[in-house]
């Protein structure tokens, strides 16, 4: 699944082949995604210039003077930049057709992602106006993480990965960021210290960062090597994710893994409490 690390890196690639560039037309091929595409709405982007490309979350936001239209990468969603003529693929459900004669094209074969019409005030739409603070933001700190906390009996994991309280701390992230911080994934929201949120709220920028810059390694080759490449994610240099059995890399002592809130998770008994 997208990533914050990998949509971050994903909105990176195509700003300079989309950004003061006029859409020309959009094409539709399947209207069926996480919820329906409303081809009536999102044609008010036709003829527009993109004035940015942000991204809040896990959705990219195409910025143009009527108004904004956003994507979601959903569970197996990519976006690739083409060349008008190429033919699209088996799952290519839409193109963005830009004046340069370059196409922005999104695929996805499970069909969970989406492409919204957001208005005027995309922060105000009801799939972003919920979310919390930006985990690479000056906003997302430990004090924010202590004050929030007081208050909530839930597990750490589960905490910091409510999208309500910060954004895009997926499970791998969640887990590494817990091992490396040393905090126990069991362990009640209420009852950790300011200092070690501190160093939690550091850990998750810094593992976030790292993740955005590994996955900008392949921005060369974009338009040609994205979406068949997995980027983004630590592939070599996870900790605990995945790793349940094995020795930890700290202490030696096996990973363990359980079930919390219905997702896999991965922690050591020894480094972590
Ligand atoms: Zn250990």
């Amino acid at each position: 699944m997208p990533e914050l690390p990998e949509v971050e890196v994903t909105k990176r690639a195509l700003i300079p082949h989309i950004e003061g560039h006029t859409i020309e037309k959009l094409e539709i091929r399947e209207t069926r995604l996480r919820w329906p595409i409303r081809v009536d709405l999102l044609k008010k982007v036709e003829n527009e210039i993109v004035i940015s490309l942000s991204r809040r979350g896990k959705y990219i936001f195409i910025n143009t003077t009527p108004g904004t239209a956003m994507i979601h990468l959903g569970m197996s969603g990519s976006i690739g930049v083409f060349d008008q003529f190429v033919p699209p693929k088996k799952h290519d459900h839409f193109d963005i057709h830009l004046a340069n004669k370059k196409i922005i094209r999104f695929n996805d074969p499970r069909r969970f992602g989406c492409f919204i019409w957001a208005g005027k005030q995309p922060e105000k739409h009801q799939l972003i106006n919920h979310l919390g603070v930006e985990p690479l933001a000056k906003d997302f700190q430990g004090d924010y993480l202590y004050r929030l906390s007081r208050n909530r009996k839930t597990t750490i994991k589960a905490f910091i990965m409510n999208a309500s309280v910060v954004v895009g701390v997926g499970n791998i992230y969640a887990n590494e960021s817990l091992f490396l911080s040393g905090i126990h994934p069991k362990r009640r929201a209420n009852n950790i210290g300011k200092k070690r949120y501190q160093n939690l709220a550091q850990t998750i920028k810094s593992i976030l960062t790292k993740s955005i810059e590994m996955g900008g390694t392949t921005l060369r080759n974009f338009s040609f090597t994205y979406g068949k490449e997995k980027i983004g994610y630590f592939k070599h240099n996870l900790f605990v994710y995945s790793r349940g059995g094995k020795e930890c890399e700290a202490c030696g002592s096996l990973i363990k893994r359980i079930v919390l809130s219905g997702r896999g998770t991965f922690y050591c008994g020894k480094c972590q409490r």
